[in-house]
Parts: C-alpha cells; structure tokens; sequence
C-alpha cells in the first residue's frame, strides 16, 4: 500500500473487516484486532464511541490524534490506514504493532542490557528526529506508548496531547495554556514520571519537552524505575522542578553523561535540541557509538535481556565467599522435606503461631523456608523476608516495617533459575523476579521452590 492511497479519504466500512479479539483498551476507545476481507491484511482497529467523546470533551483530542496520524509515514510511527465512521462510532485502521508496549517487556524483565537499550533509545531518537522535522511534539512520551511491531522496531503511538506547530509558530515559546495540557484526565498513573519542568512551571511544550521524556526513558530501560519517584503526582512534580534524582549502583558513565545531558531544566540547553545544534549532536554522543543511523529500522533488533551488571553488593564472582565441601552445616542449610504429615503440620503451625514474627502475613499456612533476600528491580534493590509456604505461596514482607508488600503468583508456569550462589530467578508467565540471597543460599531457594512446584504442579 502507497503513501497516497494511506492518505486518501476512504469508502471502506466496517463491513470490509473482521473483527477479532479486543486488543487494547484506552478510557474513551476500544482497539480490536480486525482482517480486512478483500487483502487478509490484519490492522488495529481503534473505535471510537462518539457519544462517548462527546460526553468526555474529548473531540480535540481525538481529532488531533487524526490530524498527527495522516501526517506521519515512518516505520517508527503507528500508520493511519483509513477512518471513516458509522451513525455511532468512529473507526481509526492502524497497523498492527503486534508485540504491544515496551512497557510490558520492561515489566517483564525491570531493565534491558546496554546494547538493548542503547538500540532502543536510538529508535526513539531516531523517530523525534522525524517528527520535529515535520513541525510535531509528542508531549506524552513513556515506554507504554511505544509499542513494538512483529518486528520488534517501535512503533510510537498516542498523538491525543501532541501538538503541530504551523509554520510561523515561534517555536521557542511553545504553546500557551489553554491551547492544551500536556497530561490528561484519566491519564494512566505514571504519566507524570515523563513530564518536562517546564511543561509543569510555565505549562508551555517544547520540542525538547520530549528530549526530556527521552532522558528519562533511557534512565527507567538501563535502572528499572523512572528517573523522578514518588508516592503521589506532587511529589514526583517537585523532585522534577529541582532536578531532583540519583543514579542507582551501576550505571554506565556514559549512558549517565547522556541522561545528565538531556535531563535539563532549561529546554534550549538540552542535547539535541535546535539551540545545541539539533540531532547531529546528540546522534554523535558517545553513548551511541557502532549505531548506524540510516539502517536502524533494517536491522534486526537485539534480543531482549535483562541488565544485570556487578555491583558492590552483587560482585560477579560471589563463589569465593563459600567455603569448599558439603559438610554436615552445609546439608543443614539445605530444607529438602517438603510433603509433611498431618500431626507435623499442625505441630509446626503451632510452633509457628507462637515463635515466628512473620506468621500473620502468611494466612495460616506453614512456612516451609524464608529468609531475607533482595528483591531487584533493575539496578534497584528492596530487602525483603520471603516466605515460601505451603497453599503454594510466595509472600514478600517489608522486614524494617514489617509490611506485607505482595506475593509471585505461583502457577504450573513458574520457574526458578538459579544465577550462582547469590542470585536466583523466579520467571512467571508476566514477570521474571530477581531476588538475590545476601547469603549466598540461591541454590537453596531454587531447590525448595523446585520440590514445592513438584509436590502441587506435576500431576495436574
Ligand atoms: P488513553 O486513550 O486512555 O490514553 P490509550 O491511548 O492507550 O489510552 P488506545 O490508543 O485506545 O488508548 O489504546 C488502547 C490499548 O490498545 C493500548 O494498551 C495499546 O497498547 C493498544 N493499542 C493501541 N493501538 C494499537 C496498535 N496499533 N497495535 C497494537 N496495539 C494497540
């Protein structure tokens, strides 16, 4: 399909498609999986209810997201197709990003290694590089509006808060106030983590409102969290108005020179903005050296790992801290009966009830090993007590406030992984959890999880 015939006003209807499962949900929107009848082509299809928006006032949002669309065609940008619209509802024909939100994947492993990262962050300048070039800002940059196509390239989407800057726009004072906010109602919680300072001070955007984003996104794919935390929306706004934010253990001094350079207050001193000479600069920075820009959408993107690097806490050798030979303290140390009697049980379990601290977060069940582990996520840790129990459960208690913080959901598809002797994986179907034993006792964990999972999994 040419460009011109992406453009074109369309007769289609929706009885030109099949509509399969519902892939997405957005507050005013529902995005279904469709086939087009005539091609077998599979698109997304975003419909609209028009009462719907109506009622939201989300009529400038919506035709906004239209306008953006039909002016993009780029590999890295959702392409709009057709629309066209019933007595009810408006229809968007998208592609089909196949492999959903960079979120999702960044959930699933907290953080990606340096050449995932630094492959994906040159996508993303890649992509801004197109799009201030054709006179837009996103404004609402963050991993869950990148999605990835069968390909695994991004594919950015959501144009609802975007603005097209005409020509003659003084592009230096960004926009007033009234003519848009840079987050929306009902905007998904974690929205706040990517605004610019001067989107929050002055709420006018920039193009580099979204070099910031940027920053922050390349800080959150290499750490696991966003750059600026907190427990509520205010919080978070502050630290941003200060330049409020560390970086963990283990971050590259270059990716960490990068991100200095674009987590900027001032939006005309950030790298890759008009005023710093624009993109040739910030493609030029060491952090992306071996990038071959011109054929980035070509190659095939690396495979998504986890970063785990040595840290103080995690040295990459933590053998040398175990003594030689299985003697009878070792064997000890190893829990291995995991099928109890009934009298035992209810012997421990009183036991239990009378001496271990940790018995009123596990629901009555017996609690078969624990012990203080690091909970990572990313290049952040939390010290948890973990409580393997019988149900099967996976409880992870706050120690210092002794809070119950939640539980891996155990199911036939858990995994244990043993890293070495200090750091054990548990994947599940939508996480992989990386606990690391100060002790040195992964192997332990692994083991005791492994026999659990038998006892409860390997007949059903
Ligand atoms: P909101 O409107 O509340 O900001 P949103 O922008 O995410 O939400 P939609 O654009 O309607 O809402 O998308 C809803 C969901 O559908 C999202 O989770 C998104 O991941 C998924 N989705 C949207 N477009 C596509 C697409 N072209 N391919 C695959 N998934 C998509």
């Amino acid at each position: 399909m040419n460009s011109t015939e992406a453009k074109k006003p369309s007769k289609k209807t929706p009885n030109d498609f099949l509509f399969g499962k519902v892939i997405g949900e957005g507050s005013y929107s529902t995005v279904y999986l469709a086939k087009e009848i005539s091609t077998g082509k599979e698109f997304a299809i975003k419909v609209l209810e028009k009462k719907h928006i109506m009622r939201e006032r989300k009529t400038q949002y919506v035709m906004r997201e239209k306008e953006v669309l039909m002016k993009l065609n780029h590999q890295f940008f959702i392409r709009l197709y057709y629309t066209f619209q019933d007595a009810d509802r408006l229809y968007f024909v998208l592609s089909y990003a196949r492999n959903g939100e960079l979120l999702d994947f960044l959930h699933k492993v907290s953080s990606f290694d340096e050449e995932c990262s630094r492959f994906y962050t040159a996508e993303i300048v890649s992509a801004l590089e197109y799009l201030h070039g054709h006179g837009i800002i996103h404004r609402d940059l963050k991993p869950e509006n990148i999605l990835l196509s069968d390909e695994m390239h991004i594919q950015i989407t959501d144009f609802g808060s975007a603005k097209i800057l005409k020509k003659g726009d003084n592009l230096k004072e960004g926009e007033s106030p009234e003519s848009g906010q840079p987050t929306r109602k009902n905007s998904f919680v974690g929205t706040a983590h990517y605004v610019s300072p001067e989107v929050l001070t002055s709420k006018n955007a920039y193009y580099s409102s979204d070099l910031w984003a940027l920053g922050c996104i390349l800080y959150q794919l290499l750490s696991g969290e966003p750059p600026f935390r907190g427990s509520h929306e205010y919080q978070i706004f502050q630290k941003i108005t200060k330049l409020e934010y560390e970086f963990p253990d283990g971050f590259k001094p270059v990716a960490r020179d990068l991100v200095e350079k674009l987590l900027v207050l001032d939006p005309t001193k950030r790298l890759g903005c008009e005023e710093m000479g624009g993109y040739g600069p910030l493609k030029a920075h060491k952090y992306f050296e071996g990038i071959k820009w011109e054929t980035l959408g070509e190659k095939k993107p690396p495979d998504i790992i986890p970063y785990l690097p040595a840290t103080s806490s995690n040295p990459e050798n933590c053998w040398s801290r175990l003594r030689p030979g299985l003697d009878d303290a070792r064997i000890g140390e190893i829990i291995t009966q995991t099928i109890i009697t009934d009298d035992e049980r209810k012997r421990r379990l009183e036991e239990q009830a009378q001496k271990n601290e940790y018995h009123k977060f596990v629901e009555g069940n017996l609690i078969l090993k624990q012990g203080l582990i690091d909970k990572r996520k990313g290049l952040f840790a939390r010290r948890r007590m973990l409580l393997l129990t019988e149900g099967p459960h996976l409880y992870y208690v706050d120690p210092s406030h002794k809070v119950l913080k939640g539980q891996i959901p155990w199911s036939k598809e858990l995994r244990p992984e043993r890293k070495n002797f200090k750091i054990f994986f548990i994947h599940t179907p939508n996480r992989t959890y990386y606990l690391e034993d100060p002790q040195s006792h992964a192997p332990d964990w692994v083991e005791m999880i492994e026999e659990v999972w038998q006892r409860y999994y390997s007949k059903k």
